[in-house]
């Protein structure tokens, strides 16, 4: 699926989205080392046809009244961004640094410190060892058909927020978070747990209610943070729902900055950062907000990684590192003038939900072809009423 830039109706999934191929994965041909052969001949006819668009380009015609035949403009196409979750991207391009391999990351050469700790991606200092790596070196072994495109750069692969971050480290964060107040009595006093989650539940209802948000989880229980002895715990929620509950506790919190401060300056820290990039509705960030991600983003980051630090200490698990982690710090780190939120995957997400329905009322020996016809009829529809909307 493709979307361009400045479509007329980017806030309408089904308006802005245009459906390319539709490949089911039982037609998925797997080479030994992994890569997805299926994938990558797909791709390289998509990436030949992207190519034709940015060479060749398109003449645009006078209108047919006045004959047609004159060519009054070439219209010339770029791909300026990839959009999707790491698991697409791992697919797609082939990666060989990935979320399972001991080094992890495709924009450096960070590693989970399994061969060399000096490498290790819990090293959030200035001066990392992993931040002089930027684009060093390609993270795959054969080079994928989308890095032919022309004018192809690796950091157009952009992490996407909506998975690293909002259901990512967030979640992480909120389940720490709500873990530490609700096994303690100072923020909800309800004799046990089960009643402090009861309480925190209705404040955070009461707190969305006034700030005019929807939620979808109902209750706040022990299972929905992953409340186990064994277990991180985790906040399991919508992607929506862990952005509303941040900035929630981020006000809870507030009476009680002397008890928790480092909770307060990890809440206050990111979601100043987050708001920043979901409230700037442009494709780039000015050097002044990129300057306040930067110094806020590394503030929230140490912060983080002391905490971790300090529950491993203390055989307590909290605040989970993993290699999401990892890329929020490239996001903080602000390298390019481009909002990273415009390559955020939440309406592409809307648009693949609308588009499974479909999926679903169609046979699947000709799912191929008959979801490209029902997306194509309903297609005018569609921009007739996002037009409307
Ligand atoms: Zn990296």
């Amino acid at each position: 699926m493709w979307a361009t830039d400045h479509g007329r109706y980017m806030t309408n999934s089904m308006a802005s989205r245009w459906l390319i191929a539709v490949l089911p994965a039982s037609l998925y041909k797997m080479n030994a080392d992994g890569t997805n052969l299926t994938v990558m001949s797909a791709t390289r006819e998509i990436v030949n046809s992207f190519n034709e668009l940015a060479h060749h380009g398109v003449d645009v015609r006078d209108v047919a009244s006045l004959g047609g035949g004159l060519a009054v403009a070439n219209l010339k196409f770029m791909v300026m961004g990839f959009r999707g979750d790491w698991k697409a991207y791992v697919q797609v391009f082939g990666f060989c640094r990935a979320p399972n391999t001991d080094e992890v990351c495709w924009l450096c050469e960070g590693s989970k410190g399994v061969h060399n700790m000096a490498t290790a991606i819990t090293d959030v200092s200035e001066n990392a060892y992993w931040r002089r790596t930027y684009l060093n070196s390609s993270p795959w072994t054969s080079i994928p058909p989308y890095a032919t495109l022309h004018g192809f750069r690796l950091e157009m692969v952009v992490p996407d927020l909506l998975h690293m971050w909002n259901l990512g480290m967030a979640r992480d964060l909120a389940g720490s978070v709500l873990k530490i107040i609700c096994r303690e009595q100072h923020v909800f006093n309800g004799p046990n747990i089960e009643a402090r989650l009861r309480q925190a539940t209705d404040s955070l209802k009461t707190f969305a209610r006034s700030n005019g948000h929807c939620l979808r989880i109902k209750r706040i229980t022990r299972a929905k943070l992953h409340w186990e002895t064994r277990k991180y715990p985790e906040f399991m929620a919508s992607g929506h729902d862990s952005y509303v509950a941040l900035a929630w506790l981020d006000e809870c919190l507030k009476p009680y900055q002397q008890r928790y401060g480092d909770l307060c300056t990890l809440l206050f820290t990111s979601n100043w950062c987050f708001r920043l990039f979901y409230a700037n509705t442009g494709w780039f960030l000015s050097e002044g907000e990129r300057q306040t991600v930067r110094v806020l983003g590394r503030i929230f980051l140490q912060v983080y990684a002391r905490c971790a630090l300090d529950a491993v200490r203390q055989r307590d698990l909290l605040f989970r590192w993993r290699p999401k982690s990892h890329m929020i710090d490239h996001v903080f780190e602000c390298r390019r003038a481009i909002n990273p939120a415009r390559y955020s995957t939440w309406l592409d997400e809307d648009w693949l939900k609308k588009l499974s329905k479909n999926l679903q009322m169609t046979a699947s020996k000709t799912a191929q072809v008959g979801v490209l016809q029902r997306w194509l009829m309903a297609l005018p529809e569609a921009i007739d009423k996002a037009g409307r909307d």
